[in-house]
């Protein structure tokens, strides 16, 4: 690792006190102010990490030097925060995808992989981090929100409305903030925001009409943004693999630029390249039914894992699994018919036809035909044009013993037709 790369985050936070100093030591001159500030400017955005840093140090982790740091924070407190939906709470799914990921991510030997909380308890590093440096982290948050405010004033730097987010409580956004200073003195090279998305217009119990994936990023003008961008390419293609992208109008595009988030880095307080992946809406049918929220948990978090990896060109892996899916192998052992739902075999039904084009049938996104368990027209549709390619018949959209044959040779790693009366 080149330590001056590493220390380029400290000659920024430098350079930004310096900057801010002289700018109001000279703001009775103002042309000479408007060169201060457009340094100010300079070095407030200077990049804190770029993908080719990035790479190089991959490259050196992979001959042993220091790994690539990664943080990984799932959204919310212990007990409180976040949405809900019928009894399931945010905070707790964000954990069970958070564990998951970590254990993959801890797989490979170039990364060191933090946690930043667990069922069980917070990262104790960070807590302890948090509680001694309380007066710190709010004054770092003030002197990085000054620059920005003085550098919007200023017209430098654009300032737009983008989704809106819910005010979080003084002792979250602290906390928040900690993180940030926290990953910024640990060189953390990558963060990773764990969160599932909620439709604040909906009824109470009920559904709203949003579903799918969004990757939030720091907007385009911060210092973590252009590797932030590419990660978050990396990481949505894979992601985008069997699950739809938010069909909400400010996150169609799937990956969205924000200057707001804390946890992207509000104010430039974030040197690490960071992602916010809201996993899908919580009131989608897949994470309500416990047995098909597993298998999903499951397949987003290896999707991730798997995006990580292809930002840093690591292919052999991924050979392993050609159906590039926690879901499959699957074997189907029952018949399966409309109307089934939260049921895992259907959850696998829909996954296998998916990776063979299938599913969604022709005309329908992954918004109007998820992954989810749920046996509906759609995954009728998708069964009868499955059953019409092997001439199975009738192609009636009713998986039977044939059909479950045909899946299980195509689809199982040990199929047998004595398992299913043939
Ligand atoms: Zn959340």
């Amino acid at each position: 690792m080149l330590p001056f790369v590493r220390n380029k985050k400290y000659i920024k936070y430098y350079l930004l006190v310096v900057s801010t100093f002289l700018l109001f030591s000279i703001i009775s001159l103002s042309d000479i102010r408007l060169d201060g500030i457009k340094n100010l400017a300079g070095v407030f955005f200077v990049d804190s990490i770029t993908k080719e840093e990035l790479e190089k140090d991959y490259a050196l982790a992979e001959k042993g030097n220091d790994k690539i740091k990664i943080l990984i924070a799932p959204g919310h407190d212990e007990g409180r925060g976040g949405t809900e939906f019928r009894g399931i709470k945010e905070r707790d799914l964000n954990i069970e995808m958070a564990e998951i990921l970590t254990r993959l991510l801890r797989k490979e030997g170039e990364f060191e992989v933090s946690l930043s909380r667990n069922k069980n308890e917070y990262h104790k590093g960070i807590q302890t981090y948090i509680e001694e440096n309380y007066d710190e982290i709010k004054d770092f948050r003030k002197e990085y929100k000054d620059t920005m405010d003085s550098l919007v004033r200023s017209g430098l730097v654009d300032t737009r409305n983008g989704v809106e987010h819910n005010n979080a409580p003084n002792a979250t956004v602290i906390r928040l903030y900690g993180i940030n200073k926290w990953a910024n003195e640990n060189d953390i090279d990558i963060v990773i925001h764990i969160h599932f998305n909620d439709h604040s217009g909906r009824r109470y119990n009920q559904s709203g009409k949003y579903s799918g994936i969004t990757i939030y990023i720091p907007e385009k003008q911060f210092s973590n943004a252009k590797a932030s961008l590419a990660l978050a390419k990396s990481v949505f293609k894979r992601l985008s693999t069997y699950s739809a992208t938010s069909n909400m109008p400010l996150e169609r595009k799937g990956i969205v630029e924000d200057q707001e988030l804390i946890a992207t880095g509000a104010y430039n307080t974030l040197d690490p390249a960071v992602l916010l992946i809201e996993y899908g809406y919580i009131y989608e049918a897949q994470f309500i039914n416990p047995k098909t929220r597993t298998l999903a948990i499951e397949d987003l978090a290896l999707q991730t894992y798997f995006g990580v990896l292809d930002f840093f060109g690591k292919k052999e892996l991924q050979k392993n699994n050609i159906y590039n899916t926690a879901t499959l192998p699957y074997l189907w052992n029952d018949n399966l018919k409309k109307g089934v739902r939260g049921n895992k075999d259907v959850f696998a039904l829909q996954t296998a036809l998916a990776f063979q084009f299938f599913y969604p049938p022709t005309q329908k996104s992954k918004n109007d035909c998820p992954v989810n368990g749920n046996f509906g027209p759609c995954t009728a549709r998708a069964v009868i044009d499955f059953q019409k390619k092997y001439n199975i018949e009738p192609a009636s959209g009713f998986v039977g013993p044939i059909t479950r044959f045909k899946l299980n040779t195509l689809f199982s790693t040990t199929p047998e037709a004595s398992d299913y009366g043939l």
